[in-house]
């Protein structure tokens, strides 16, 4: 038994069209009471799947009226909320597993206010935050991967973040892991089996002989894991640090790239003394761009707190845009900068001010293997080459990691993009935090067995990490936390 829950399943605001939804035992029989069908088939009766036209009124008698629309003769009853559409589910085929309906009515938050006060009378209540979701997990409809999936797909920022989630929602991660817990689970059973019947003809059981097994699992699931950072990149974006000496425009570029003043632009050096955080599109890449402290050797204690920001910022960056000024001669604050930058990262020089006259002279560049973009951020000229240049380097909006990009000098030097191939990518700080553990206590078994420390001892690392990845699916969850992850989703979703 449960009970009957609905909530708007659209986003806030006027829209064509607004959807309520409604998930319960109750619901079709709610439904017959709210909700008179044009051609009057009653909604418990009706084909699944299949939209039904008619009227949603306030009263709830269940009383079946026909309302002869063809001919359009017919006043609209006083009690008429609205005049809908409305699809029902059954169970066990629908998203949360149990009779679903939706209502699909003229989207005016008060006409879906309404249509919800009139359910609310009806014994259903207000779903909370990712409740069918919940639903459709302890229903067996989803496991957790795919559950968490669905908030990753609505919240995807890019179509690459999407497409991702995507995958995840139709299962990929748990088609990776299922043949590693079953492989463990062979182990477990095994042991269990000589000791609980040591009658049975079974085979002896001799751990040794899972020795290149359980070493084979902990590579595999480090493969996996290593996907978490370019899954984080992909889902929050290219971490992308805007540095420079104080005053050549790192913040005038971080307001050009946003299309809006977020950052203060002044001329006076050292303004920027902590780092900025903003998203922006370019293409089909989300960057997170960080307009960081300007770069200069200083006396001022609160100025070289923002330097080590910088420095940080640097470090973890997927992408840096090191802004000079077109209209001076390169420093040696500088060059500095740019050895600073590391080897791996890929880099592109933004020379400034592109407005004024030229004394910069970029051929002082070569050294530093690092192409180069002349723009002007006040006026906008030359941002379109460097977002042109930034999206080859991220071919298809993939962060296909930090070292994997490609560079071209504005037609000069260029290499072909890598090739980029569609992996599970572990999007989700929850299945990276599980997988680790999973993979210490792997190696923990691993260790014990070299040592030839008792079986018991080795199958309970064993058993750790299995209950470890049942986390990731959901087969072993704590109630508590499964309620944690849910509480990140909409209401209504
Ligand atoms: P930051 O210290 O590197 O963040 O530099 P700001 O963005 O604060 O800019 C410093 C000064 O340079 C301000 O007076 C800006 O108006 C000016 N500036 C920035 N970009 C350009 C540009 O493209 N052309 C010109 N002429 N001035 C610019």
């Amino acid at each position: 038994m449960s009970d009957t829950i609905a909530a708007v399943a659209t986003g806030g605001g006027v829209s064509a069209v607004g959807i309520v939804r409604m998930s319960g035992d109750t619901a079709l029989t709610v439904a017959d009471s709210v909700f008179c069908t044009a051609n009057g088939v009653r909604m418990k009766d009706a084909e699944c799947r299949r939209m039904y036209y008619g009227e949603f009124i306030a009263q709830g008698d269940g009383s079946l009226v026909l309302f002869p629309y063809e001919n359009h003769t017919r006043e609209p009853s006083p009690c008429v909320i609205d005049l809908c559409l409305c699809m029902i589910s059954k169970a066990p085929n629908s998203y949360t597993g149990e009779d679903t309906v939706e209502f699909h009515c003229h989207g005016s938050p008060v006409v879906l206010s309404e249509v919800l006060r009139v359910l609310f009378s009806h014994g259903v209540r207000q779903a909370l935050p990712g409740e069918f979701t919940k639903r459709a997990f302890l229903n067996g409809r989803m496991d957790l991967t795919q559950a968490e999936a669905v908030i990753d797909l609505i919240e995807a920022e890019t179509p690459a973040a999407a497409q991702n989630a995507a995958g995840q929602l139709s299962g990929s991660v748990s088609v990776k892991l299922e043949p590693i817990y079953n492989r463990l689970i062979d182990i477990i059973a095994h042991f269990h089996a000589v000791i609980d019947y040591p009658d049975e003809d079974i085979d002896e059981f001799k751990l040794q002989n899972y020795l290149s097994e359980l070493r084979d699992v902990e590579n595999e699931l480090n493969k996996l894991l290593e996907t978490h950072k370019r899954g984080k990149i992909l889902r929050d974006g290219i971490p992308t640090a805007i540095i420079g000496r104080p005053n050549t425009g790192k913040s005038s570029l971080l307001n050009a790239l946003l299309g809006y003043e977020r950052a203060i632009v002044t001329d006076i050096a050292g303004t920027t003394r902590d780092t900025i955080e903003e998203k922006v599109i370019i293409g089909k890449i989300l960057l997170r761009l960080i307009d960081t402290a300007g770069l200069r050797k200083t006396n001022d204690i609160i100025e070289n707190a923002g330097v080590e920001r910088t420095l940080a910022a640097i470090e973890q960056a997927g992408l840096v845009l090191a802004v000079l000024d077109g209209s001076q001669p390169l420093t040696n604050d500088d060059f500095d900068i740019l050895h600073s930058i590391p080897p791996d990262v890929p880099k592109i020089a933004v020379v400034n001010k592109s407005d004024l006259p030229a004394m910069l002279d970029v051929s002082e560049l070569d050294v530093f293997d690092i192409l180069y973009c002349s723009i002007s951020a006040l006026s906008g000229e030359g941002l379109d080459t460097l977002d042109a240049e930034i999206q080859k380097m991220f071919p298809n909006g993939r962060t296909g990691g930090r070292f994997m990009c490609s560079t071209s000098n504005g037609g000069g030097r260029t290499h072909e993009p890598s090739p980029c191939s569609t992996p599970v990518l572990i999007t989700n700080a929850r299945q990276a935090e599980a997988l680790s553990r999973a993979i210490l206590c792997i190696h923990d078994a691993v260790e014990a067995l070299t040592a030839a420390v008792t079986p018991d001892a080795v199958l309970t690392d064993i058993e750790a990490a299995l209950g470890a990845i049942g986390e990731i699916t959901g087969k072993t969850m704590r109630e508590e936390m499964i309620s944690r992850i849910f509480e990140r989703f909409c209401v209504g979703k």
